[in-house]
């Protein structure tokens, strides 16, 4: 930590050179804290996938299973690690892109709703795998907006995907409609809901509600960091709503095109 605190003598000029050194110093050391959490966060989700890839490969190695179903289920999990290493790598990688503004978004004119039909399409069946029910409302002309489609689809998959994953019972519910010179979205469940005080922080890379239940679901903590990032990138704004045992609802809006 920089172990800098300068005593502030007076009020004049050299008093407020000083308290900016002070300031410089603490907000250093916040920034070194998180990137110090950050890569912490990174080697310990690295290294839970690999410990039950050597750990599952050691039993297959040593003949450790009862029979062969057993050692199929011990197959299917080193699989299941390994997509889920290759979607953290992924992720991390975007992230990464995208924070250093070196991501290359193919921005176009486009049909929003498309977009939005493609990603349901791709989530429909996890939709009816677990007996919710998907209500779409969109108002009958949306005017186009600016936007990488591929980008926008992985931003409505990823809330989608969320919502079905963290909702038991209930609905989906999305909606779209014009209003002020802006494309507005809703992506609403009706699933367990997140605690007021987690609100503000589950954007942030890593910030998960209960870390277990995230993982077995599937997830990396890191898609609604990835989410706010590619939704500014595409001059919109995201905001989240939620309630405990009641469900959550992401609202983003998009400037319409000129
Ligand atoms: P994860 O991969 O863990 O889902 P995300 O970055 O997508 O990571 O989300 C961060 C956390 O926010 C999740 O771990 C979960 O606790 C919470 N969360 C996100 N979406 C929802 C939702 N629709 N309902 C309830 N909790 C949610």
């Amino acid at each position: 930590n920089l172990d800098i605190q300068v005593s502030i003598p007076s009020n004049d000029e050299i008093g407020s050179l000083g308290k900016a050194i002070n300031d410089l110093a603490q907000e250093t050391n916040r920034y070194r804290t998180k990137r110090r959490e950050f890569f912490a966060n990174i080697s310990h989700e690295l290294r839970t996938p690999i410990s039950y890839l050597k750990g599952y490969a050691q039993v297959l190695k040593q003949g450790l299973y009862q029979s062969e179903e057993e050692k199929l289920q011990y197959l299917n999990i080193i699989e299941d690690e390994t997509d889920r290493l290759v979607i953290l790598i992924n992720d991390l990688f975007d992230l990464s892109k995208m924070e250093e503004g070196k991501i290359d978004l193919q921005m176009s004119t486009i049909d929003l709703t498309e977009v939005l039909e493609s990603a349901l399409f791709k989530v429909k069946m996890e939709i009816e795998k677990k007996g919710l029910t998907l209500k779409i409302q969109v108002d009958e002309s949306v005017p186009h907006i600016e936007a990488d489609g591929i980008r926008l689809e992985q931003i409505f998959t990823n809330l989608l995907g969320n919502a079905i994953r963290y909702t038991e019972k209930g609905s989906v519910v999305v909606k779209v409609w014009n209003a002020d010179k802006k494309i507005h979205i809703m992506i609403e469940d009706t699933g367990i809901g997140i605690p007021e005080k987690d609100l503000p922080l589950i954007f942030d890379r890593f910030h998960r509600v209960e870390k277990s239940r995230s993982r077995e679901l599937g997830g990396t903590g890191l898609g609604l960091a990835i989410v706010k990032n590619l939704v500014e990138l595409q001059n919109g704004t995201i905001s989240v709503n939620s309630q405990v045992g009641k469900g959550t609802r992401f609202q983003l809006s998009f400037p319409v095109a000129e």
